[in-house]
């Protein structure tokens, strides 16, 4: 039958695809990705020669009911990101969301996930958490956010890029202070993987030194938790 199926790829170690997702790529008519390149990586590295449709932010719009179409067609349709699971902080909730009001079938396979993957191996509460994907970049709405969720119960989760991740850091600990505890994951399942866990502060500090090449998830622990090595 027809569908959408939503493929999670690699955050980093191309071993880490199900082999339902493989299989399923292998089998779909058409690979929805964001950039041709990083897609033929992947397919190259599994052996699989599939057509391919770039779907990205800039085009998400224009591409809904050329997608639909083709499933409309018989086809089915696999949506992958560059990395991890499409419609996290990537494109895809359009499409989805265009499927689901035309009782189109949805599939959502399990996969690789950044957000996940550091709060499992942070060590932090995460009986509840609260993501909130990349900050504004201004320096002021980024405060408010921060300010909002301060005194939030549960933990928080962020994305943020090298550029900024040491700005992140201090405007962290102007608003809810070096002893907030978090950890920052850096180049998960890659070669130079590292998790800082401990006070903001020390983080910092350990940080500020690094280069910081690589990508990030920050997880920062409620005010309540304490961290005591
Ligand atoms: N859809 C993806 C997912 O499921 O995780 C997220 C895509 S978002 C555009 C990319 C951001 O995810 C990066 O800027 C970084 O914050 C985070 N990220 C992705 N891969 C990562 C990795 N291997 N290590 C640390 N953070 C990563």
């Amino acid at each position: 039958m027809s569908k959408l199926v939503i493929v999670p790829t690699p955050i980093g170690n191309l071993g880490d695809i199900s082999a339902r997702s493989i299989d399923t790529l292998a089998r779909c008519d058409v690979i929805l990705c964001e950039d041709t390149r990083v897609c033929s990586k992947l397919l190259n590295h599994l052996k699989i020669d599939k057509k391919m449709l770039l779907y990205r932010d800039d085009n998400e719009e224009k591409q809904v009911q050329k997608i639909i179409d083709l499933i409309g067609d018989g086809n089915t349709v696999c949506l992958t990101s560059d990395a991890g699971t499409p419609a996290i902080s990537d494109p895809g909730y359009r499409i989805v969301n265009a499927c689901r009001r035309r009782k189109i079938p949805v599939e959502s396979l399990p996969g690789a996930c950044a957000l996940i993957t550091a709060l499992a191996a942070s060590g932090l509460p995460s009986d509840g958490f609260l993501f909130l994907g990349f900050l504004p970049s201004k320096t002021s709405a980024r405060t408010n956010v921060f300010k909002k969720y301060s005194d939030f119960d549960y933990t928080l989760i962020f994305y943020e890029s090298r550029h900024r991740i040491l700005k992140f850091l201090k405007e962290l600990q102007n608003v809810m202070g070096a002893t907030r505890v978090i950890c920052v994951a850096r180049e998960m399942t890659k070669l130079h993987e590292i998790f800082h866990v401990g006070e903001a502060g020390q983080v910092y500090e350990e940080i500020v030194g690094m280069s910081t090449k690589g990508e990030y998830v920050i997880i920062v622990a409620p005010q309540r938790f304490k961290f005591s090595p």
